[in-house]
C-alpha cells in the first residue's frame, strides 16, 4: 500500500498542510427505489457523507432498460454536481461515492464509482476501505491480462468482480451473488462496498467489519413508493428522510431489489470483529449510529472518562471544534468546570480549488480557527482534542490561544497516543510522522508548548465505547495499541505490532 498524501495530480484539490487530522477513506451510498429520483437522493446522501471524503464524488444509475448513466468529478459534492449533470442520471437504482485517497493518487481516474461492462451486465462499484493484499491481487489480475487504469484498491476489487478467475466460479460465473462471495473470500482488509448491477444494488462488508455500513428504508411519492438504501453512516438517512433498519453484518452480502432486502451469508467463516474505534473517536458524524448507540453519546463518555483519569485545576473547558465538542461537554459535566467555546471554526475552508497565497498558507491554522478572545483572556483552560497525529495543528492552536491571552493551557486528549499507522482505510501516516511514536508524553507537551498534557488510557477509551454498544462488540485499536487484528503482508514496512 502507498500513502501518497503529497501526490497532487492535475486538477486535484490541494491537501491542507495545516490540518493533520487523520482522513477517512470514503463514503458510500446505494439506493433501490423505482419511481424515485435516485440521483437526487444520492446527491443529498453524499452531501451528508462529505466528511468521509472531499477529493472526488460520483453517482452511477441504472435505467429501466438496463442502460447505465454516471457522472463523477474532482472536488466537494456541491462542486461536482449541479442540476444540469444530475438530470441525465435517470434510473431505478444507483450507487454513489465520495472519496479521500488512501491508495491511488487523487485524480479523476481513481474517482468512483468505477463503471465497467461485463459478461454479466453493467457493473459500478463504490468502495470504502483498504485491502492489505491489494498488491498480490493486482499482480494476479495483470498476470491474467486484465488491464488497470488507476492505482487504487477499489479498481482491483471492481476488476475481480468483472473478471473473476474462471476456475473459481465455473458455471456460476454469471451470478453476481457467486462473484461477490468470491470477492469476499479473495480480499483481505477493510471493505464496505456498494455495487450496482442491472437488476439490483448489493452491499457487502468485510468479515471483520472494519468500516461501517448500514441499511435503511425510504418512502416517496407520498408513501406510495418504498425503497431501500445503504450508507456508510446512518446520518445520511436523516438527510434523505430514510429510516435506519440495521447495520450490515461483518461478512454479509445484502441484495436490494424488487424483492426488498435479501441477506446472503456464509461466503466466509466468521472472524474476530474489528470495527474501527477511530470512527467513534473522530471520523463519524456525531449523529450516526454504531452498534445501537449514537456516536455523540460515546464521545461524551470519552470526555467523562478523561475527566476522571486526568483532572485539571482550571477555569474553563473548551473543545477543538467540531469533533471534540461532545468529549469536552462530557469532561465539563464530570469535572464540574464550566464549558464554553474558545475557538470558532470556519467550516467551509475545507478543501478548495483556490490555492491560498504563500502568506495565507503560512497563516496555516488561522485560516480555519479564530479564538474568542473575550472568553479566553486571563483564563486557565482545559483544551479538549480528540486525537493528536503529527502535532502540527495542536502546536498552532496552542500558539493561537496564548496570543489570545490564555494564562494556562491544560491539553486533554480523548484517545490514547496515536503510535502506529493504519492499513485498513484511514490515512494515518508512517511511524516517523506520528508524534506519539517519536516522543514521550512529556516531550510532546514541551513541543506543543502547553502547561500540561494527558491522554485517555486505552482501557478508558474502550470502557467509554463499550458501555453503550449492543451486540457482540470487537474493535480495531491498532493505531493506538499496535495490535493489528489481521495478518499484514511482509512488504508493509511500518508494521510493528503483533496480532490482536
Ligand atoms: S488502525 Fe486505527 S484508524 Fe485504522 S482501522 Fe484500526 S482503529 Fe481504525
Amino acid at each position: 500500500m502507498t500513502t501518497p498524501r503529497d501526490a497532487r495530480a492535475d486538477g486535484a484539490p490541494p491537501r491542507d498542510d495545516a490540518d493533520d487530522a487523520p482522513k477517512e477513506a470514503c463514503g458510500v451510498f446505494g439506493i433501490w427505489a423505482p419511481g424515485a429520483d435516485v440521483a437526487r437522493v444520492s446527491f443529498f446522501a453524499l452531501y451528508a457523507l462529505q466528511h468521509r471524503g472531499q477529493e472526488s464524488a460520483g453517482i452511477a444509475t441504472v435505467g429501466e432498460s438496463g442502460e447505465v448513466f454516471k457522472h463523477k468529478g474532482m472536488g466537494l459534492v456541491t462542486q461536482v454536481f449541479n442540476e444540469a449533470n444530475l438530470a441525465p442520471l435517470v434510473g431505478t437504482h444507483a450507487v454513489a461515492h465520495t472519496r479521500y485517497s488512501t491508495t491511488g493518487s487523487s485524480s479523476l481516474r481513481n474517482a468512483q464509482p468505477y463503471l465497467l461492462h461485463t459478461s454479466a451486465g453493467p457493473l459500478a462499484v463504490a468502495h470504502n476501505g483498504n485491502l492489505v493484499n491489494a498488491a498480490a491481487l493486482r499482480a494476479e489480475l495483470l498476470g491474467r491480462g486484465v488491464g488497470l487504469v488507476g492505482e487504487s484498491d477499489s479498481e482491483v476489487m471492481t476488476q475481480l468482480l468483472a473478471a473473476p478467475a474462471e476456475a473459481a466460479l465455473g458455471a456460476a460465473a454469471n451470478s453476481w451473488e457467486a462473484r461477490l462471495a468470491n470477492l469476499m473470500r479473495r480480499c483481505e482488509g477493510a471493505f464496505s462496498v456498494a455495487v450496482l448491477t442491472k437488476g439490483a444494488v448489493y452491499a457487502l462488508r468485510d468479515p471483520q467489519g472494519f468500516r461501517p455500513l448500514c441499511i435503511g428504508s425510504i418512502e416517496y411519492e407520498g408513501g406510495a413508493g418504498r425503497g431501500f438504501v445503504v450508507a456508510s453512516e446512518s446520518s445520511a438517512f436523516g438527510t434523505i428522510g430514510a429510516k435506519f433498519l440495521r447495520d450490515v453484518a461483518p461478512g454479509e452480502i445484502v441484495r436490494l431489489d424488487k424483492d426488498g432486502v435479501t441477506s446472503l451469508t456464509g461466503a466466509v467463516e466468521p472472524r474476530t470483529r474489528a470495527l474501527c474505534v477511530f470512527e467513534y473517536v473522530y471520523f463519524a458524524r456525531p449523529d450516526s449510529l454504531f452498534e445501537g448507540q449514537m456516536v455523540h453519546q460515546a464521545r461524551r463518555r470519552l470526555g467523562r472518562e478523561l475527566a476522571r483519569e486526568a483532572p485539571a485545576d482550571a477555569d474553563l473547558v473548551i473543545p477543538v471544534p467540531d469533533s471534540s465538542v461532545a468529549a469536552a461537554i462530557g469532561y465539563a459535566h464530570e469535572s464540574g468546570l464550566p464549558y464554553d467555546e474558545g475557538l470558532m471554526k470556519n467550516r467551509y475552508i475545507g478543501r478548495t480549488f483556490i490555492q491560498p497565497s504563500e502568506e495565507l498558507r503560512r497563516a496555516g491554522v488561522r485560516l480555519k480557527f479564530n479564538p474568542l478572545r473575550h472568553n479566553l483572556d486571563g483564563k486557565r483552560i482545559v483544551l479538549i482534542d480528540d486525537s493528536i497525529v503529527r502535532g502540527h495543528t495542536s502546536k498552532k492552536i496552542v500558539e493561537l490561544l496564548r496570543e489570545a491571552g490564555v494564562r494556562e493551557i491544560h491539553l486533554r486528549v480523548s484517545s490514547p497516543p496515536v503510535r502506529h499507522p493504519c492499513f485498513m482505510g484511514v490515512d494515518i501516516p508512517t511511524h516517523d510522522e506520528l508524534i506519539g511514536w517519536r516522543l514521550s508524553v512529556e516531550e510532546i507537551r514541551d513541543h506543543l508548548g502547553c502547561d500540561s498534557l494527558a491522554y485517555l488510557s486505552h482501557d478508558g477509551m474502550m470502557r467509554a465505547v463499550r458501555e453503550g454498544a449492543r451486540g457482540p462488540g470487537g474493535h480495531c485499536t491498532a493505531c493506538f495499541s499496535g495490535l493489528y487484528p489481521l495478518a499484514l503482508p511482509e512488504h508493509m514496512p511500518d508494521e510493528q505490532g503483533g496480532l490482536a
